[in-house]
C-alpha cells in the first residue's frame, strides 16, 4: 500500500502511449482523437498521436495496449472515519478496493461514523479539522480523499465557518444529519460557509439510519446547497414529483448514489436529460453505509445509466468524473493542460457482450480496469475486483 511519502514524490515525465480510446470527462466533447498522453510531475500536459508529440525522455513509459484512458473516477459522497478503515462495517482497505473499482478521488459528506462523534460546536470543529489534516496526511493507496465535513448542529455562529475554513475546511458534511432539520437555521448556516468558502451538501430523501430525518423538497430548495446530496435517496427517496421539483427549480449538482434507490436515479437521469440538464449530474456512492462499501459503485452506477436510461457511455462516464471535477472545484476529472494526470485505464470485460468497450458498458456491463495512475504515479495495475479486461496497459520503463 503506498504511503503518503510516495503520493507526494515527483514522478518525472510520464508518456502513455498506445492508447485505444481517450475520454475526456467533458460531457460537450466526451471523445479526444488522440493515441498518447504526456504529464510532467504529476500534471498533464499534452495529448494527441504520438508522431506529433514529444514523447523522448520518459521516466514513466506506459503502453496502453489498445485500453481506453478516462480521468480518474470521483465518489462524490462518502462516509470515511480515518485511514483506510471503517467501523461502519469493521471494513480494512475499502478505499484501495475502491481504487480497483478506477476511483482516484473521493469526497466526504460528513464523517458521520466515527464512533462518539462530537455533536458540541468545540468538538465538531475540532474533529473536522483533525479529519481534514490526517487525510491531507495520508492517502490510502494514493487515493485523495477530501474530507473534513462538520455535520452542522444547532448553537453555531458565523465566527465558527470562518474559523473551520481559515483552518483548512472546505466542505461541510450532509445538512440534516445534526440537529438543523429547519430550512430557515440550515439556510442561514449554509450561506455563512458559503460566504468562507465552504461547498455544502444536503441530506436528501428520508432517514437513513435510526437517528436521521426526512429532509424533503422544500427543505433542499430553502437550504440551497451547492450540492442535492442523494438526490435518489440514502436509501429511501422523496416521492416522484419532488424529485422532478428539484431538477426543475436546482442549479446545484444532482448527484445520484449507488446507494440509493435505482427507480428515483432514472427519474432524476431523465429529468434532467429533459431539461437540459446533464451537466448538473454527478455520482457518489454513499459509502460506507447500511449496504456496505462499494468497490465497484462507481462503475456499476456508469454501467446501470447508461444501460437503463439510454445514455451514451462516454456521456455517463463524465457523471464520474468530469461533471463531479467542475462542480467541486477539483483540479482533476478532465483532460486538460494542467490538472492533476489522474486517470483509469480500461477495456471491455472478457467476454462481456458488446461490439466495443462503449457498447458493451452501454449493455449494462462493467468494464475491467487494468490501471490507475494518480498524480503521474501508477498505483494499481489489473484490478482484482472488477472482470478481467481483454487488455491491459504495461509498464515498460
Ligand atoms: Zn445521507
Amino acid at each position: 500500500m503506498a504511503d503518503a511519502a510516495a503520493s507526494e514524490s515527483a514522478s518525472g515525465k510520464l508518456v502513455i502511449r498506445n492508447i485505444g480510446l481517450m475520454l475526456s470527462g467533458k460531457i460537450e466533447d466526451p471523445i479526444y482523437d488522440a493515441d498518447c498522453l504526456i504529464a510532467v510531475d504529476g500534471k498533464i500536459t499534452q495529448w494527441g498521436r504520438e508522431k506529433d508529440l514529444d514523447t523522448e525522455g520518459a521516466d514513466t513509459l506506459i503502453d496502453a495496449n489498445g485500453t481506453t484512458l478516462a480521468p480518474g473516477l470521483i465518489d462524490s459522497h462518502i462516509h470515511p472515519v480515518v485511514g483506510d478503515y471503517t467501523p461502519r462495517q469493521q471494513q480494512l482497505h475499502w478505499i484501495d478496493s475502491t481504487l480497483h473499482g478506477g476511483v482516484t478521488t473521493m469526497i466526504s459528506a460528513g464523517e458521520v461514523h466515527m464512533p462518539g462523534r462530537p455533536k458540541d460546536v468545540v468538538g465538531l470543529k475540532a474533529m473536522a479539522i483533525a479529519s481534514q489534516r490526517w487525510y491531507e496526511n495520508f492517502r490510502p493507496s494514493g487515493v485523495k480523499v477530501h474530507a473534513g465535513a462538520p455535520v452542522i448542529e444547532h448553537g453555531m455562529v458565523e465566527e465558527d465557518f470562518a474559523e473551520l475554513a481559515k483552518s483548512g475546511v472546505k466542505l461541510l458534511g450532509e445538512v440534516g444529519l445534526g440537529t438543523v432539520k429547519d430550512g430557515k437555521t440550515a439556510r442561514q448556516m449554509v450561506d455563512w460557509a458559503r460566504k468562507y468558502g465552504i461547498q455544502s451538501t444536503i441530506h436528501t430523501g428520508g432517514p437513513s439510519i435510526p437517528g436521521s430525518g426526512l429532509i424533503d423538497a422544500d427543505m433542499v430548495l430553502e437550504t440551497g446547497t451547492d450540492v442535492v446530496g442523494h438526490i435518489n435517496g440514502g436509501h429511501s427517496a422523496l416521492p416522484d414529483d419532488q424529485i422532478v421539483c428539484l431538477c426543475e427549480n436546482c442549479k446545484a449538482a444532482l448527484e445520484i448514489v449507488h446507494n440509493g434507490n435505482e427507480r428515483a436515479a432514472l427519474l432524476t437521469l431523465n429529468t434532467a436529460r429533459e431539461l437540459g440538464k446533464l451537466d448538473q449530474l454527478i455520482l457518489g456512492t454513499d459509502g460506507p453505509a447500511g449496504s456496505g462499501v462499494q468497490p465497484l459503485g462507481i462503475m456499476r452506477m456508469v454501467a446501470m445509466l447508461s444501460a437503463l436510461g439510454n445514455v451514451p457511455a462516454e456521456i455517463a462516464f463524465c457523471f464520474a468524473n468530469g461533471n463531479t471535477a467542475r462542480r467541486r472545484n477539483l483540479d482533476c476529472g478532465l483532460i486538460e493542460a494542467g490538472r492533476s494526470a489522474d486517470f483509469v485505464l480500461m477495456d471491455q470485460a472478457q467476454h462481456a457482450p458488446g461490439k466495443h468497450i462503449l457498447d458493451s458498458v452501454a449493455l449494462g456491463n462493467l468494464p475491467g480496469v487494468g490501471m490507475t495512475i494518480i498524480d503521474g504515479i501508477v498505483r494499481s495495475q489489473r484490478s482484482r475486483n472488477t472482470p478481467p479486461a481483454w487488455r491491459i496497459p504495461e509498464i515498460i520503463g
